[in-house]
């Protein structure tokens, strides 16, 4: 069994988890940031397209309430679906639980409930005390930054909050950051961030406030960007793909952003980090360079069962469990370890 509390040295490491979430839930429209009816009803003509590309929809029409599974197609141009500008005008509203849209004189319906996948705070802190961790580093959407502060200030010596990110206006976005940084206490970022030139004085901006960037990205893009910016603190989310790893020039890449900036790799250990993984990125990378996450509350309903202590324990001691070769420093270090010196905790 591992130890919560592992003294090396005169440091006692703490278990951290680097990738959790909590998510309010969608009956509760008021406990996201949404500003405005139009922005809530833009988000969820967004969130019923993606569960359509999932292929998880459940979409009636009104008149005879007869399933029609394919109607999320008509919500966005599916060669645009990344982007705000595939967004089709479907007269698409939220009412009473439920999102209503209308195509060709036919109107359908979606229960919001199909959308929800609600992460709770008070779940995800009894199932870190019942399996013993000490922190977890919460991931999130711009959609809930406020709701991740406020949860973060209800257990303010278990989670820290980061702020998620996304595109938009330059001088918006800092101020933005600046908010819920100096106000709101997030202790770092989240996200697929902007990396286009234009956003240099918003890196500028994270870089002085010296917050770690949970990120997003190809590897180029994030080369790039720490060419700009070398003094960045980056972790990135879900570690190097599978596709990074087969290819060779990928993997001399990470080698070289890994190695030469204050970049680490997350590891996903028993949920999407397979056996050779983790061997490979131990001896290329080294243990002060991994940090593990658990992904917990987050069970979406389509991913598998719901989220309990023996599931959370199964990721925790996956690493300790499955390689020999990993020492109890090691394991200190890509339990928590690494995360404590990043957050200077
Ligand atoms: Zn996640």
């Amino acid at each position: 069994m591992y130890n919560t509390l592992t003294m090396v040295g005169m440091v006692a490491r703490l278990i951290i988890d680097g990738h959790a979430h909590v998510r309010p839930s969608l009956k509760d429209l008021a406990e996201w940031d949404y500003s405005s009816v139009a922005e809530i009803n833009r988000e969820m003509q967004k969130r019923v397209y993606d569960s359509g590309v999932r292929g998880k929809p459940e979409i009636r029409r009104v008149n005879d309430d007869a399933i029609d599974n394919d109607a999320w197609k008509v919500l966005w141009d599916e060669k645009r679906w990344r982007s705000w500008e595939g967004i089709r005008d479907v007269d698409f509203r939220v009412k009473q639980g439920r999102c209503f849209w209308r195509k060709n004189g036919t109107e359908y319906y979606m229960d919001l409930a199909i959308l929800n996948n609600v992460c709770d705070p008070n779940l995800l802190v009894s199932l870190m005390d019942e399996i013993g961790v000490d922190k977890a580093v919460i991931q999130t959407t711009p959609a809930t930054n406020k709701y991740v502060a406020r949860v973060a200030n209800r257990y303010p010596t278990r989670l820290l909050g980061l702020c998620g990110v996304g595109g938009g206006n330059l001088e918006e976005k800092i101020e933005e950051l600046r908010m819920y940084v100096g106000q709101l206490e997030l202790k770092g970022v989240y996200g697929s961030p902007p990396f286009e030139d234009k956003y240099d004085p918003w890196w500028k901006e994270v870089s002085s406030l010296e917050v770690p960037v949970h990120i997003e990205g190809s590897l180029p893009a994030i080369k790039r960007l720490l060419e700009k910016s070398p003094s960045l603190t980056l972790i990135i989310v879900h570690g190097l793909q599978r596709r990074e790893l087969s290819d060779d020039s990928a993997r001399k890449m990470a080698v070289d952003i890994v190695k030469n900036y204050d970049v680490y790799l997350e590891i996903l250990a028993g949920l999407t980090t397979k056996d050779y993984d983790v061997r490979y990125l131990y001896e290329t990378f080294g243990p002060s360079k991994l940090v593990w996450g658990s992904e917990f509350v987050q069970v979406p309903k389509h991913y598998g069962p719901r989220p309990t202590a023996e599931i959370y324990a199964y990721r925790l001691h996956y690493l300790e469990k499955n390689y020999d070769f990993l020492t109890k420093n090691d394991l200190s270090l890509i339990l928590g370890g690494n995360v404590q010196r990043i957050y200077r905790i």
